[in-house]
């Protein structure tokens, strides 16, 4: 043998556009898309990143629920942004579902707001 450069792992796919990098050197590049093969290792081994803004939403989702109503639209707001984040990839499934969570109790804070201001108009009208 002699000093062949480092090879990747036969079954190693790349992290951004799948493509076989199989036998490709360590130090190289993507033939498809150009991404470090060194950055498709990093992001196996070290997993997806989870989504700071999914959890912020998550978090206000919470919060219009259980303290503060009119924090529920900005709950909603919130979700297109980690939307947003989370579909130029590189993140973990577990933000796409506290987005979502953050939203569905950001509508139900909404909700709540809309049922308390049409008993407050009720109120006024009776
Ligand atoms: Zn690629």
């Amino acid at each position: 043998m002699q000093n062949a450069p480092p090879i990747t792992p036969t079954s190693m796919r790349c992290a951004q556009c799948g493509y076989d990098l199989s036998g490709a050197a360590i130090g190289g590049v993507c033939a498809e898309c150009g991404l470090s093969v060194a950055e498709t290792i990093r992001r196996q081994t070290q997993g997806l990143r989870s989504s700071g803004v999914a959890t912020t939403c998550m978090v206000l989702g919470i919060l219009s629920i259980a303290i503060c109503m009119p924090l529920g639209p900005i709950a909603i707001i919130w979700y297109f942004r980690a939307m947003k984040e989370i579909g130029q990839g590189g993140y973990n499934d577990g933000s796409r579902s506290m987005a979502k969570a953050g939203l569905i109790m950001g509508i139900i804070g909404t909700a709540i707001i809309a049922l308390y201001a049409m008993i407050v108009l009720l109120g006024l009208a009776l």
